[in-house]
C-alpha cells in the first residue's frame, strides 16, 4: 500500500502536459525551503492500493483523454518504492506515462526496477558543494549526483530542478561546480531554475517548526536570470520556471 499525503488533479509543472500528482508521504532529506514539510515526517497517512490509484487516474483520463499521465511525488516517493513498483507497472499496463519526483537519494535496486516503469523522472540538485548541501538537506549529495549519472547511462527521459535561494544556492562558484557537473552528463536534456519562496512558512509554522530561512529574501527574477546567464555558458536548456 502507498502511503499518501495527497493528490491534485490538475497539475500542469510536473512534465509532460496536465497530471495527476499523488505527493507520497515521508521525505529522508530536511531542506530549509521545503514547500511541503508537512510531506516530511514518517507517519501514517492515507492508504491507497494500486488498483486505488488506478481507479482514481481512470476517473480523470475522462476529462483530459489521452495525452496525460501520472506524476509521483512527496516527500520522497522513492521511500516506498516496493509499493510504487507494482503501481506503476499497473498505470504503464493501462496506458497511462508515468513521471517520478525525486531527491535521487536512494539507488536499491528495487528502485532501478521503478524507474524500468518509469517515463519521466524529475531529479532534484539541491547543491554542488557538498558541505552547503549537507547545511541545507542534512545529507550529503553524492547520492543524488550519482543519481542522475545513473539516469543519464540508462538514457531515460529526465529534466533536473535547481531552486535558487538568494545567498544558498546562487553563489557564482556553486553554480560554476554546477554547470561542470552538468558537462559530464552525455545525454543531458535541460535544466530548470525555480524560484525560491516561502510558501512553507506557514506549514512549519502550523506545525511547530522554527523556519530556517528567517531573513532570506524570495529570489527574484534579476537573481535567477543571473544564474541562467552563468549556466548557459556551460550547457544549453537552462529554464527559468515560474
Ligand atoms: S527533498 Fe523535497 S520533500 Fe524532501 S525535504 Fe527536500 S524539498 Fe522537502
Amino acid at each position: 500500500m502507498l502511503n499518501v499525503h495527497s493528490y491534485e488533479t490538475f497539475a500542469t509543472q510536473d512534465w509532460p502536459g496536465i497530471r495527476l500528482v499523488i505527493f507520497l508521504q515521508w521525505c529522508l532529506f530536511r531542506c530549509k525551503y521545503c514547500q511541503n514539510p508537512d510531506t516530511i515526517p514518517s507517519v501514517d497517512a492515507k492508504k491507497m492500493s494500486p488498483e486505488d490509484v488506478l481507479t482514481l487516474a481512470l476517473k480523470q483520463k475522462e476529462y483530459f483523454g489521452e495525452k496525460w499521465g501520472i506524476t509521483f511525488s512527496g516527500g520522497e516517493p522513492l521511500l516506498q518504492a516496493a509499493a510504487l513498483l507494482p503501481t506503476l507497472k499497473l498505470l504503464q499496463e493501462n496506458g497511462f506515462n508515468t513521471c517520478i519526483d525525486t531527491n535521487g537519494y536512494l539507488l536499491t535496486d528495487e528502485v532501478k526496477a521503478c524507474l524500468r516503469y518509469t517515463d519521466y523522472v524529475l531529479p532534484d540538485i539541491k547543491q554542488l558543494n557538498p558541505e552547503k548541501h549537507q547545511q541545507l538537506t542534512g545529507l550529503d549529495n553524492q547520492h543524488p549526483l550519482d543519481f542522475v549519472r545513473y539516469l543519464d547511462s540508462q538514457q531515460k527521459m529526465y529534466r533536473i530542478r535547481y531552486v535558487v535561494v538568494p545567498w544558498i544556492t546562487d553563489e557564482e562558484e556553486d553554480i560554476k561546480q554546477l554547470g561542470a557537473f552538468l558537462q559530464t552528463l552525455p545525454h543531458f536534456q535541460r535544466i530548470e531554475l525555480l524560484p525560491y519562496h516561502r510558501l512553507g512558512r506557514s506549514k512549519r509554522d502550523k506545525m511547530g517548526w522554527e523556519y530556517p530561512l528567517e531573513g532570506v529574501h524570495a529570489s527574484t527574477i534579476t537573481e535567477l536570470d543571473k544564474v541562467k546567464k552563468i549556466l548557459t555558458t556551460y550547457v544549453d536548456k537552462v529554464f527559468i520556471r515560474g
